[in-house]
């Protein structure tokens, strides 16, 4: 049987079995109701406690500025629609936080879109330049999901405090892989989702500055402070942590190795197609084994196909796109020609994957590629 070869971590990742281990106990014995008065609430009840410390303590922020959701989804939809005043939204932000923004606009409240610069990167002289009277929240996420690139964000929330107004960052794709330090950047709001991370699916957090007042999302019981109520998904939360925990620790050595991947595919890739147009790898970083790489005169839908024909999974685009052959709305976003953007395929590896996995990637590439070509050229 062929071995199955996975690449696309951007779009979600393995349950880590140290996480899923941490859990068990928790869909089994201990079921108790957190919120409880007798004894069963016990193990749960100090399960969050401690969950909500060590994910604090990775992210630099307090137990108690942590706030557990359904995922980065639910993260983002609370910031975007339980704050006030205008809003300004990078223009290629996840669509968690675009239609979030839509959805706002459409009630009358006032939006104002920035463009990252065609390198991939906001920059705070645009923020500057497109600013608006009013505004009261600026969301700039930390780490692009189709591109990879990592974004300055303590500059660009200095900037929003500076005229007033709070700060957001959608740092789905960046917690757990790259430092992230909510107390150095200054940031006032920061969403987060488990299964990017090795975690479970369905399970994430918001951090909320203390002090930082934001609308309930959830009317109910006095779970989460009372803003955000529902009996806790305990066994996900403490998966989540565990996970959390595990990458945090391994930060260092995860990046190194990542980076090793993605600079031998690069490489590989060079000699078979010198054309290839990479995206995200310059300025101040991209996450550690992204590449996303366009092979200009190949439809990045078949590239997909063919490679998911010979059991490697890519990604065209973001997955949560799949179901949209519309061109990449990040792509168009830092200017990218429609014909190059459908060409664009995203490889996103995880600490799992081998150099020999890579090797894989490029033998089943070459093969793909050259094939294409000649059905292509008819003189060749
Ligand atoms: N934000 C970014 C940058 C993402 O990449 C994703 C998922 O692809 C999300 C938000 C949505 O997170 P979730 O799948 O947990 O709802």
């Amino acid at each position: 049987m062929m071995k199955r070869i996975y690449a696309d971590h951007a779009a979600t990742t393995p349950l880590l079995p140290e996480a899923l281990e941490a859990m068990m106990p928790f869909l089994k014995e201990n079921f108790g109701n957190p919120s409880s008065l007798h004894g069963w609430s016990k193990p749960t009840r100090r399960a969050l406690a401690d969950a909500r410390a060590s994910i604090a303590a990775c992210i630099n922020a307090e137990p108690e500025e942590i706030f557990f959701t359904s995922g980065g989804t639910e993260a983002d939809n609370w910031v975007i629609k339980g704050s006030s005043g205008g809003l300004m939204v990078s223009a290629y932000e996840h669509h968690a936080v675009l239609n979030a923004a839509a959805s706002e606009a459409r009630k009358g409240r006032g939006v104002v879109y920035v463009r990252p610069n065609m390198k991939g990167f906001v920059e705070d002289g645009k923020i500057a330049k497109a600013w608006k009277n009013g505004i009261g929240l600026v969301s700039v996420m930390t780490a692009n999901n189709e591109i990879g690139t990592r974004n300055n964000i303590a500059n660009l929330a200095r900037y929003a405090h500076k005229k007033g107004a709070l700060f957001h960052t959608d740092a789905v794709q960046a917690v757990g892989h790259v430092p992230v330090d909510v107390r150095a950047w200054d940031v006032d709001f920061l969403s987060a989702s488990a299964h990017k991370f090795n975690g479970p699916k369905g399970i994430g957090f918001l951090f909320i500055r203390k002090g930082v007042r934001l609308a309930p999302l959830l009317d109910g019981g006095q779970q989460e402070g009372g803003i955000r109520a529902g009996t806790e998904n305990v066994a996900s939360i403490v998966g989540m942590a565990t996970a959390l925990k595990f990458n945090c620790e391994r930060m260092e050595e995860n990046a190194a190795h990542l980076d090793t991947l993605a600079l031998r595919l690069r490489d590989g890739i060079g000699h078979v197609f010198p054309n290839a147009i990479y995206f995200g790898n310059g300025g101040i970083g991209q996450l550690p084994g992204f590449v996303s790489v366009s092979f200009p005169g190949h439809s990045s839908e078949g590239l997909l196909h063919m490679l998911d024909l010979k059991s490697i999974a890519v990604s065209a685009g973001a997955a949560c796109d799949s179901k949209n052959t519309h061109v990449s709305h990040v792509l168009k976003a830092i200017n990218v020609k429609k014909d190059i953007a459908s060409s664009t395929i995203r490889i996103t590896f995880g600490p799992e994957n081998t150099p020999n996995d890579v090797d894989e990637i490029l033998i089943a590439l070459t093969a793909i590629l050259k094939w294409g070509q000649k059905e292509k050229d008819p003189l060749s």
